[in-house]
């Protein structure tokens, strides 16, 4: 009997491990750093586990095998590409098998900045308008085992590049690139290898499928599809603000007021949501009710605390530059805190609205960078813990400003994740006199 490879056994390893264990199709799975519960994993479900594998272990355990499944996290340098490609051995991403396995709609979020955003507003779009609609892919849940439940009408999928440049043949209904900029070059070989995953959000699209586009990237407007239906969002499409209007070709969605964030970025991830929605079945009304009901998520642009004439907010998952101009781009004057662990991009863009910003906290490993990288332009002080970066924020902001941590960094030097960093930020504000908004 012949076998898959899997390679990595973390959230989306396991479940796509699994999936296949419950097809009957037999597993080797590959781990670079076993952990006791990987083993324990590996055990249950009765799979091969080949750890640490030499370039050897990974030949062998290629040989015959029917596909490769790699974990989103797994890097394009990884030996594991090469001896597939000398194995002659496809890779396949979870999308790939989850949609050999269930013909159901799959819709497709991708872009560096805005994935959540807009997967969070699709799905409660699809929901306010009576369908059973559940976000996958890059969330808690992989797309191969959101199919499981058999009550769902449409998948949202979250599609990060790591899922995207791994699919084979990977074909959304409604596929959306919301933006490009410099990202992960931690895991992609070089920033084209980045745009290509990107693009295959497209590559295998029908006709009869759609393509939403951000009008005013030219990045993505370079790979839209000739053949498919194009939907674009922005300036010049047919989803754009007119006035404070959203509107969806001629039909008026809601007014800007009305949604959870008047951020330009987000007013964008509201049209775009709308155009991806729409094209699955999404009512205009039911869109209405979602937009107008949106919370916002945590650690985007989330305001911590208001006094003192001072906002705060937290955008911990900032983690680009490209990012922290789209927060900045929605204030006049910010003290800005930004910093962290190194994705191997430039920071220099972060600069790019640098006339918005009051005075820049520079914090983690990368504080030296930010110091270059705005130190020309306006005041920067170095802070070593977060609890000094909100004191010293305190001391440079004036009544009418913002305190926005948007680090344009990952966490990772001073934190577990995002998360944490976000969470840290918000409690050290809240505890300060008057800060309990
Ligand atoms: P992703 O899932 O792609 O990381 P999120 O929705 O989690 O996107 O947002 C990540 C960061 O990017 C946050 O700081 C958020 O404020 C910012 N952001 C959200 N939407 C956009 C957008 N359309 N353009 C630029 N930045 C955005």
């Amino acid at each position: 009997m012949t076998h898959a490879v899997v390679v990595g056994l973390g959230v989306t390893g396991r479940a796509v491990a699994t999936a296949l264990a419950k097809r009957n199709i037999a597993v080797v799975a590959t781990e670079d750093r076993p952990r006791p519960e990987v083993r324990k994993f590996a055990n249950s479900l009765g799979i091969d586990l080949v750890e640490a594998p030499s370039p050897t272990d990974l030949a062998q355990a290629l040989d015959g095998a029917m596909f490769v499944a790699p974990s989103p996290g797994v890097p394009d340098t990884h030996p594991i590409f090469a001896a597939a490609q000398t194995a002659g051995v496809q890779v396949v991403s979870e999308f790939d098998l989850a949609q050999d396995w269930d013909t159901r709609p799959v819709v497709a979020i991708t872009g560096t900045n805005g994935k959540t955003t807009v997967t969070e507003l699709v799905t409660s779009m699809l929901q306010s308008s009576g369908l059973s609609a559940v976000a996958a892919g890059n969330t808690d849940t992989p797309l191969v085992e959101a199919i499981e439940d058999t009550s769902v009408d449409v998948f949202v999928a979250e599609a990060s590049s790591f899922r995207l440049g791994h699919s084979a043949r990977f074909r959304p209904v409604v596929g959306a690139w919301l933006n490009f900029g410099p990202d992960h070059l931690d895991v992609h070989a070089s920033l084209e290898a980045y745009e290509t995953s990107k693009a295959n959000i497209w590559v295998h699209q029908n006709p009869d499928d759609i393509s939403v586009a951000n009008a005013d990237d030219e990045v993505v407007m370079g790979h839209l599809p000739a053949a498919t239906e194009h939907r674009l969002v922005g300036s010049n499409g047919a989803y754009r603000v007119v006035g404070s209007m959203l509107m969806a070709n001629e039909v008026e969605l809601v007014d800007v007021a009305e949604l959870w964030s008047p951020l330009p970025h987000n007013t964008f991830n509201a049209l775009a949501a709308a155009a991806i929605a729409s094209g699955v079945g999404a009512t205009f009304e039911g869109i209405r009710a979602a937009l107008r009901a949106f919370p916002g998520i945590a650690h985007r642009v989330e305001l911590v605390a208001d006094f003192d004439g001072i906002r705060w907010y937290n955008d911990s998952k900032a983690t680009t530059p490209h990012a922290v101009v789209a927060a900045l781009g929605g204030f006049r004057s910010a003290v800005l805190i930004a910093g962290g662990s190194d994705k191997g991009i430039s920071l220099a863009p972060m600069a790019e609205l640098h006339e918005h910003v009051r005075a820049v906290v520079a914090i983690g490993d990368s504080a030296d960078n930010v110091r270059e990288v705005f130190g020309e332009f306006v005041p920067v002080v170095d802070a070593g813990s977060m609890a000094e970066a909100v004191e010293a924020a305190r001391t440079l902001a004036s009544p009418g400003d913002v305190v926005l941590l948007s680090p344009g960094c990952a966490s990772f030097d001073w934190y577990e994740n995002y998360t944490k960093r976000g969470d840290d930020f918000r409690s050290i504000v809240q505890a300060l006199p008057g800060g309990n908004k």
